[in-house]
């Protein structure tokens, strides 16, 4: 706990002393460190790129520029780095976009069955890249239900994205959509979705802070397929803003569920 102490003189008529009052600032205190890590995090997630960007501009500038080979492979490899710093620009702007309008309330009537095919579908190359197959179910019965769909899309690309590239090649993810009449958790009619993967799974001491901003268990791996470690942030802050819970549990050495439970009546 942090308190802020004030003292000062009280001059009345018939009192005179001292007042001296405590103010718990812990919160103020614990709010603003975490900015302070988040703008850290930010400054060194974007240091990385253009720190290898300046390095391959100076040495394309010397004698690498007579080597067509060289060069070739050094403007990839600058590339790569240019659309790292765009992938955590945007999901920058996701997540402050999120927090800004946590507020506001999603009204759009939502197909989720559908929502779900297309999300499938925008990520058939990676799969596709990764030879995983993508399994489904779905009820019979479309299910829909109040929300952002841009948003709600963002959840199911993040999730499945990650059970495709965490889950490792020549697997298979498992896409659940089920709908509770009353579900126990949300005290109405909800909606949930379940992400399976058969991978290696993630140890319990990591699972609480899997959606803290730029949490990763293995970050050279994670950069390596392109994360920016704001993924599943992006993802709880979603699920909060339309008043649903998310929960992943996980087997290590089994594979991984990542859930998604929604409130069907908004
Ligand atoms: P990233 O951009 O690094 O993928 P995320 O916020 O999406 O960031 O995920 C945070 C971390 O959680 C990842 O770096 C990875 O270590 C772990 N993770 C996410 N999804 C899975 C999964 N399906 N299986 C195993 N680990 C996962």
């Amino acid at each position: 706990l942090t308190y802020k102490v004030n003292c000062g003189y009280v001059d009345l008529r018939d009192v005179q002393g001292v007042l001296v009052s405590f103010e718990d600032i812990s919160q103020a205190e614990a709010i603003g460190q975490m900015r302070r890590d988040f703008v850290a995090n930010v400054s060194h997630e974007l240091r990385t790129p253009l720190t290898a960007l300046i390095g391959f501009i100076e040495t394309l500038q010397g004698p690498a520029a007579e080597d067509a080979k060289a060069r070739d492979r050094f403007l990839s490899i600058m590339g790569d780095e240019a659309s790292r710093m765009n992938r955590l620009v945007s999901d920058l702007l996701s997540l402050s976009q999120v927090e800004a309008e946590a507020r506001l309330r999603p009204s759009q009537n939502v197909d989720l069955g559908h929502l779900l095919a297309e999300t499938v579908e925008g990520l058939s190359p990676v799969a596709d890249a990764a030879n995983v197959t993508v399994d489904w179910h779905l009820p019979d019965q479309p299910v829909t239900m109040p929300g952002d769909s841009d948003q709600l899309r963002q959840i199911f690309t993040n999730l499945i994205e990650n059970a495709i590239k965490y889950g490792g090649r020549d697997n298979t993810v498992t896409l659940q959509l089920s709908e509770s009449p009353r579900d126990p958790v949300l005290r109405q009619a909800g909606v949930r979705v379940d992400v399976i993967d058969r991978g290696p799974g993630i140890e319990a001491v990591h699972l609480p802070r899997l959606t803290e901003r730029f949490y990763r268990i293995d970050s050279h791996r994670s950069r390596e397929m392109g994360g920016t470690g704001l993924g599943l942030a992006i993802v709880k802050h979603i699920v909060n803003r339309h008043r649903g819970r998310f929960k992943i549990q996980s087997t290590p050495g089994e594979g991984s569920t990542f859930s998604v439970l929604l409130p069907m009546e908004g």
